[in-house]
C-alpha cells in the first residue's frame, strides 16, 4: 500500500503503549501515550501527542488491564511447510514491540505491556503476566489472569501445564497455587477452589461433572458474582491441588468427548478463593476512625477480627479462530452461535470499554457476567494473548493483536470508590451540623441567661438609687422645716418677752438686735445648709443618669447579640440548605443506581434507564462503525459503498488536482485489500492506474499510484492484465525517472510481485523489467533495496522451478541481465530482509547447473559457501549445502580451491 495512503486514514492500527512500567505489582495510571506510525516495509514515522489525561481514582487505585503477547515456537509441521517463508511476526522484546508482517513490503508496528519471544520461559511468563496480579489477591484485592488466542498457540500450555515430568514447564495455575500457598498462615487463613468449564452458555463443574447447569449468582447490594452451585474445595497443600486441576481436566476431556466437541470451544475457569485474617487491626478501629478520625480506648475490648476474602480468576480461553457459521463441525446455526456467544460478548465489552461507551453489555453472556469484575472493574487484571509464527494464520494472529490492542485502554477500578466518598462527604457534613445546631443552642441559652442578668442588675441597682435619694431628701426636708419651726417658735417667745417688760425695752432692744444678728447667722447657716442638700440631690440626679447610661449600654449590646444570633441561625439555615442538595443529590444517585441494578436484574438493557445516553451512543455508532476486525478500513468501505466504484474511478480523471490526489489515495487504499481488487480492475481501476502512471507530473499520484499497482499485481489474472496493458514499460519509464524512495519502494513492490509468476517471465525480462528492478539499487535506501532482493529471488525461483519440471532453460535471464554482480555484493548485506532474500536467490540460481560457470566467475560460490557455514536460518544453511553439494561444476571448483565444507 503506498505510504501516503497509509496517512490518509486506512494505514496500519496504530499502537499505543501508555506505560514502560511492565507488569508491576505497584498500580499506576496511565501516562506518557506514545503514538507510533508505521509505514510499509518498516520505515516508521513517528508523531507524538500529550500524556493521556490519566482517570484518578478517590484512593489511587487505578490500574490498566495489562497485556502481553507471547508467540508459540514454529512446530514441526511449520518448520516442513513453511521452510522458504519469514514468520509473520517479528519480535523486539526490548522495545516492547512486536511487527506483524501484512505483506511482502508492508510491517505493522505494535506496543505491549510485555513481549514474550518463543523463548520465554514459563518461569519468566509466570513472573511478568501472573505474579504481580498473585501478590494483590495476597493483599485482598480481586485478581485476573487470562489466555487468548488462537486454538494450538499455547493458552493452555501458558496457564494450565503440570509440569510433573519437568518442573520448568509449570504453568501459570501451578505457580500461582505454590506462591499463594506459601504467603498463607495455616490456622488463621485458608484458600479453596472451584474449577469449571462454560460451554454453549452452560457452566459446568469440572470437580463434579454431573452438575452441568451451574447458574451464576449476584449480590444485588455488591453486585459481587459467585457460584454457589460449584464445588469447593479446601486446598492445604500443593499436591492436592495439582491433583485436583488433573481430575478437572480428565472430566473435561470426558465431558467434550460425550458432547463430541473440542475443548478448544470451551472456557476453563478456575477460582481461587482466598481469606486472610488481617492482624493489628480491628473492625472497632477501622469503623471509629473512619467516622471521626481518632480512635477510642474505651472500645478495646470490643475487637472481633478483620477477614479479607479475594478471588483469583484463571481463565484459558476458546479458541479465538471463528468457527464456521455453516456448521462444518456438525452443529447447527443456532448452536454455532451459541458456542461463540461468550467470546464475542466478552470482545464486544472490551471495545465499549476501550471506547469509554456508556453502555457495556456484561449481560450478553454468561463469560462477561462471570468476569464483570475483571474489566472494567475492581480486579487486577492481566491478559497473556497467545499466537503462533506462521504466515498462513496471518488474519487470526491479527485480529488476536487487535483484541489485545484494544484490551490495554481498559481501565479498572473507579466507580466504587465514588460511591464511598459522596456518602462519606454526607456523613462528615452531617455530623458537623449536628454539632453546630448543639454549639448555636447553647450559645443562645448563655446570651439569653446573661442580658437577662445584666438587665436585673441594672433595675435592681436604679431602684435602689431612687429609693436611697427619696429617703434621704425626705430625711433633709423634714430636718429644715422643724430646725424651721424651731426658730420662729424661739423669736415668737422673744417677741413676748420684749412685750412684756418695756424697762428692760433698751436692753432687751440691744439684745433684740443681737438676736437679729443670731438670725441673721442662722439664715446664713440654713442657706449653706440647703445648698449642701440641693448639691446632694444633683448628685444622686447625676448617679441615676450614671445608671441610666449603663442601662441603655447594656440594652445596646443585648441588640449586638440579637445580631450575633440572627447572623448565626442564617448560617445554619445556608448549611441546611446545602446538606439538602447533597441529600437529594445522594438520594438520586443511589435511585439511579437501584434502578440500574434493577433493571440489570431484570434483564431489560440500558435503554430505559438512561435514554438520553442510550441515544447518544446510536449517534455515536451512526458515525463510528462499530464491530470493527480492523478498525480504520471501515469508513474507506462505507465511501466504496456509499459513492460507488465507477464515481470514485472518474475522479481520478478530475480536472482538479487535489480531486485527483484524493481519489487516488482512496483507490490505492481500497486496493490493498484483497476482497476489493477484482471489482477495481473490473470497473477499469488498473487502466486508469496506469494512465496516471504515464500521464500525472505529480510525484505524490505517480508513488499512490505505483503502490495501488504494486496491490493489484499480488493476483495473478491482474499481472496477466498489467503486462497486457504495457504495465512494465511504464513502470520501467518510472524506475528510471524517479527520485523518491518511496515511489522507488512501490515501483519495485510491483515489479518484484510479477516476478513470482512463472508464465511471465521472458516476457518481463524482454520489456525490461529486470534491468529497471537493477536500476533501482542507485537509490540506496534498504526498503527499496529488499524490494529488489525479493524480486530477483521470486524470479531466480520460478526460473529453478522450470528447470526442476524438466522445462529446458538456458542460462538464468537474471544472470543474463547482469544481476550477480550486484547479488554478491549484497549476499552479506546487514539488513536482514535483503540478505534473506539474495541468499535463496543464490541458492535458486546455483540449482541450475548452466549457471554454475558464472556463478564461479563472479565470485558467487564463495557466498554459497558462506551461506552453508553460517547462516542464522537453518533452513537456509542447509539449502545452500545441499545446492552446493550437489551441483558437479561446484563442486569439482570446491575440490580444486581445496575448501572443507
Ligand atoms: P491452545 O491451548 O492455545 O489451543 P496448546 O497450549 O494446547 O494451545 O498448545 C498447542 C501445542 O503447542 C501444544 O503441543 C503445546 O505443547 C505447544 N506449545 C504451545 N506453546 C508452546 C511454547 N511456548 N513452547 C513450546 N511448545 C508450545
Ligand atoms: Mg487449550
Amino acid at each position: 500500500m503506498a505510504s501516503s495512503g497509509v496517512r490518509n486514514g486506512v494505514g496500519p492500527r496504530m499502537s499505543a503503549k501508555p506505560d514502560r512500567q511492565g507488569f508491576s505489582a505497584t498500580p499506576k495510571t496511565a501516562a506518557g501515550k506514545q503514538r507510533l506510525s508505521s509505514a510499509a516495509g518498516g520505515a516508521y514515522r513517528r508523531t507524538s501527542s500529550g500524556p493521556l489525561p490519566s482517570r484518578a481514582a478517590s484512593d489511587g487505585v487505578s490500574s490498566r488491564v495489562r497485556v502481553a503477547v507471547r508467540l508459540r515456537p514454529r512446530n514441526a509441521e511449520e518448520l516442513a511447510a513453511d521452510a522458504d517463508f519469514g514468520d509473520c511476526v517479528e519480535l523486539q522484546p526490548e522495545l516492547k514491540r512486536l511487527k506483524l508482517r501484512k505483506n511482502n513490503w508492508e510491517l505493522e508496528t505494535y506496543e505491549f505491556d510485555e513481549v514474550l519471544t518463543e523463548f520465554s520461559s514459563q518461569k519468566r511468563v509466570y513472573e511478568v503476566v501472573a505474579k504481580p496480579v498473585v501478590e494483590s489477591v495476597m493483599e485482598g484485592y480481586n485478581g485476573t489472569v487470562m489466555a487468548y488466542g488462537q486454538t494450538g498457540t499455547g493458552k493452555t500450555f501458558t496457564l494450565g501445564r503440570l509440569g510433573e515430568e519437568d518442573t520448568a514447564a509449570r504453568g501459570i495455575m501451578v505457580r500461582a497455587m505454590e506462591d499463594i500457598l506459601a504467603d498463607i498462615t495455616p490456622g488463621t487463613d485458608s484458600v479453596s477452589v472451584s474449577y469449571l468449564q462454560l460451554y454453549m452458555e452452560m457452566i459446568q463443574d469440572l470437580l463434579d461433572p454431573v452438575n452441568d447447569n451451574i447458574a451464576i449468582v449476584e449480590d444485588p447490594r455488591t453486585g459481587d458474582v459467585s457460584l454457589p452451585g460449584a464445588t469447593v474445595v479446601e486446598v492445604r497443600d500443593q499436591k492436592s491441588f495439582v491433583d485436583l486441576l488433573r481430575v478437572g481436566e480428565a472430566h473435561r476431556v470426558a465431558a467434550n468427548t460425550k458432547l463430541n466437541t473440542e475443548s478448544s470451544r470451551s472456557h476453563a475457569i478456575l477460582m481461587v478463593n482466598v481469606r486472610r485474617s488481617v492482624k493489628g487491626r480491628t473492625e472497632m478501629d477501622v469503623s471509629i476512625s473512619g467516622e471521626n478520625g481518632h480512635s477510642s480506648s474505651m472500645m478495646g475490648s470490643l475487637r472481633p477480627p478483620i477477614v479479607r476474602k479475594s478471588k483469583l480468576v484463571v481463565v484459558d480461553l476458546a479458541g479465538s479462530e471463528r468457527i464456521d457459521k455453516s456448521g462444518s463441525e456438525g452443529h447447527t446455526l443456532e448452536e454455532a452461535k451459541s458456542i461463540n456467544l461468550s467470546l464475542s460478548a466478552l470482545g464486544k465489552c472490551i471495545n465499549a470499554l476501550a471506547e469509554s461507551s456508556p453502555h457495556v453489555p456484561v449481560r450478553d453472556s454468561k463469560l462477561t457476567r462471570l468476569l464483570k469484575d475483571s474489566f472494567g472493574g475492581t480486579a487486577r487484571t492481566s491478559l497473556v494473548v497467545t499466537i503462533g509464527p506462521s504466515p498462513r494464520h496471518r488474519g487470526e494472529t491479527t485480529s488476536t493483536i487487535m483484541f489485545g490492542q484494544r484490551a490495554m485502554k481498559v481501565e479498572n477500578m473507579v466507580k466504587l470508590k465514588e460511591e464511598f466518598d459522596y456518602k462519606s462527604l454526607c456523613r462528615r457534613l452531617d455530623i458537623e451540623l449536628d454539632k453546630l445546631i448543639a454549639e448555636n443552642e447553647r450559645q443562645k441559652k448563655y446570651f439569653d441567661d446573661e442580658v437577662e442578668r445584666i438587665r436585673a442588675d441594672a433595675q435592681r441597682r436604679i431602684a435602689e438609687a431612687e429609693r436611697e435619694c427619696k429617703i434621704t431628701l425626705e430625711n433633709e426636708k423634714m430636718k429644715y422645716h422643724q430646725e424651721y419651726l424651731d426658730s420662729i417658735r424661739i423669736m415668737e417667745e422673744k417677741w413676748k418677752v420684749h412685750q412684756q417688760s418695756p424697762k428692760k425695752q433698751n436692753k432687751e432692744a440691744e439684745s433684740t438686735s443681737n438676736n437679729t444678728g443670731e438670725v441673721h447667722n442662722l439664715l446664713q447657716n440654713e442657706k449653706m445648709l440647703r445648698q449642701s442638700a440641693e448639691d446632694e440631690a444633683s448628685d444622686l440626679k447625676n448617679q441615676i443618669s450614671h445608671w441610666k447610661k449603663l442601662e441603655a449600654t447594656a440594652t445596646a449590646e443585648v441588640v449586638k447579640l440579637r445580631k450575633m444570633l440572627d447572623a448565626e441561625a442564617s448560617q445554619k439555615e445556608k448549611l441546611e440548605e446545602e446538606i439538602d442538595v447533597l441529600r437529594s443529590q445522594l438520594l438520586q444517585m443511589s435511585m439511579e443506581a437501584d434502578e440500574t441494578r434493577r433493571s440489570l436484574d431484570k434483564g431489560d438493557g440500558p435503554g430505559k434507564i438512561f435514554p438520553g445516553l442510550d441515544s447518544l451512543v446510536s449517534q455515536t455508532r451512526g458515525s463510528q462503525p462499530r464491530e470493527q476486525s480492523n478498525g480504520p478500513k471501515q469508513p474507506i468501505a462505507k465511501l466504496f459503498e456509499q459513492v460507488g466504484l465507477k464515481k470514485i474511478l472518474s475522479l481520478l480523471e478530475s480536472e482538479e488536482p487535489d480531486v485527483r490526489v484524493h481519489a487516488v489515495k482512496v483507490v490505492a487504499n481500497l486496493a490493498a485489500e484483497e476482497a476489493n481488487q477484482e471489482k477495481i480492475v473490473e470497473a477499469g481501476g488498473l487502466t486508469s492506474l496506469l494512465t496516471l502512471l504515464r500521464s500525472s507530473e505529480d510525484e505524490t499520484i505517480r508513488r499512490v499510484a505505483a503502490g495501488a499497482i504494486a496491490n493489484l499485481a499480488m493476483n495473478e489474472t491482474n499481472q496477466d492484465l498489467i503486462m497486457d496493458q504495457g504495465g512494465v514499460t511504464l513502470l520501467s519509464m518510472t524506475a528510471s525517472d524517479a527520485e523518491d524512495p518511496q515511489t522507488l519502494r512501490m515501483v519495485a513492490g510491483a515489479i518484484a510481485n510479477l516476478c513470482g509468476n512463472d508464465k511471465l517471465q521472458t516476457r518481463l525480462r524482454g520489456e525490461g523489467g529486470i534491468k529497471a528492478l537493477l536500476g533501482m539499487v542507485r537509490c540506496g535506501h534498504p526498503d527499496v533495496l529488499a524490494q529488489v532482493a525479493r524480486g530477483i529471488a521470486n524470479f531466480a525461483k520460478c526460473e529453478s522451478r522450470a528447470a526442476t519440471q524438466g522445462n529446458k532453460v538456458g542460462k538464468s535471464l537474471l544472470i543474463d541481465d547482469g544481476s550477480l554482480p550486484w547479488i554478491v555484493k549484497n549476499a552479506n548485506n546487514e539488513a536482514a530482509p535483503i540478505r534473506r532474500h539474495i541468499e535463496l536467490a543464490l541458492c535458486h540460481l546455483a540449482q541450475h547447473e548452466v549457471n554454475s560457470k558464472d556463478i564461479i566467475n563472479e565470485g558467487a560460490l564463495w557466498e554459497l559457501v558462506r551461506i552453508s557455514r553460517d547462516c542464522s536460518r537453518e533452513d537456509i544453511r542447509k539449502l545452500a549445502y545441499r545446492t552446493v553439494t550437489s551441483s558437479p561444476t561446484l563442486q569439482a571448483e570446491i575440490r580444486r580451491l581445496g575448501i572443507k565444507l
